[in-house]
């Protein structure tokens, strides 16, 4: 078998454009304007280009983005200071704290520090506790981009084996949950567990999210799975490549999502699709609605 390509990029790209007109309408009916708060903590090469992405991406559909670049040697109260600023401020829809921050920064004190209501990351405790009794206000990018990429592409998920590699707050955690809720039989594989090809092999639905280049060989996926890898690595010779090793993967996969190009983009999409949808539930609460 060869793999069709899940083509991440193109779904996004219509994902985008879908949230475009849904922003010119809601400027349309009630004048308002999503907006979207990023702080960017230090000068690492990598963070400052996803900021600068998340910035490019939400100009391109009209919602307005606020970016704040503070340096690396601030101080966790000075953080605090500036999220409760955001918290307060009415024109602010949604804030994002790009991570990681610097190692004398508590992230959980930070993340925690930001009001659910504008915490499109997902990473607030309420927004995860709520994801667990399937109400979450917000839930993480990466995760509803899989299960976006998957529904967008006719995936069937009820009644189907998922295994996910990985069990990251950002990735692992909510993905599972996600699919649990869409009812598949879900195993959860991380650094720790025993032979795990014994386990990838079972999956009709495979992510991986390790962060390992080559983790997942030809030999370790089932005929006909779908393969969704999220991982993200940066090789000494500049190519960014995934976790699994994808022209023998491909081989048995029915669908695959390529790195770059598969899940990355849909991220970003889904950032937006938060951002509209914090903006939108202010405009009701304002409205009674
Ligand atoms: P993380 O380091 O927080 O978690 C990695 C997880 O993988 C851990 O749970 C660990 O137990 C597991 N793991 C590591 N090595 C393993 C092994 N050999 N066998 C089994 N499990 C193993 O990472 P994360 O934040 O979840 O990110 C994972 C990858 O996904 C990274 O490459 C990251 O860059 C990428 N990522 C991509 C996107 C995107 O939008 N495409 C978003 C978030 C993260």
């Amino acid at each position: 078998m060869s793999a069709r390509i899940l083509d991440g990029k193109s779904i996004a790209a219509e994902i985008r454009q879908e949230v475009r007109l849904e922003v010119e309408a809601m400027a349309a009916q009630t004048g308002a304007v999503p907006c979207l708060a990023t702080i960017l903590v230090g000068n690492d090469p990598a963070s400052a280009t996803y900021v600068q992405n998340k910035a490019r991406a939400c100009k391109e559909v009209g919602i307005t983005s606020v970016r704040i670049e503070l340096p690396a040697d601030l101080s966790e109260m000075s953080l605090l200071h500036e999220i409760n600023r955001l918290n307060s401020d009415p024109v602010v829809h949604a804030i994002l704290v790009q991570l990681p921050l610097p190692p004398h920064i508590n992230e959980r004190r930070i993340l925690e520090a930001i009001l659910p209501e504008k915490d499109v990351d997902g990473f607030h405790p309420s927004n995860l506790g709520g994801l667990l009794v399937g109400s979450p206000l917000f839930v993480a990018s990466t995760p509803l981009g899989i299960l976006e990429l998957l529904d967008r592409s006719n995936i069937v998920i009820e009644g189907k084996h998922a295994v996910i590699v990985g069990w990251s707050v950002v990735v692992g955690k909510p993905t599972a949950f996600l699919l649990l809720q869409h009812h598949a039989t879900v195993t959860i594989c991380h650094i720790k567990t025993r032979d795990l090809a014994f386990h990838t092999r079972q999956a009709d639905i495979l992510v991986v999210a390790a962060g390992k280049p080559g983790l997942v060989t030809g030999s370790m996926v089932k005929e006909g799975a779908v393969v969704i890898d999220v991982g993200v690595n940066r090789l000494s010779d500049g190519r960014v490549v995934g976790d699994v090793e994808f022209p023998e993967v491909a081989e048995k996969a029915s669908l695959i999502t390529p790195v770059p190009g598969g899940v990355g983009p849909m991220t970003i999409a889904m950032l937006l699709k938060n951002t509209v949808d914090a903006c939108r539930r202010k405009w009701g609460e304002r409205c009674g609605r």
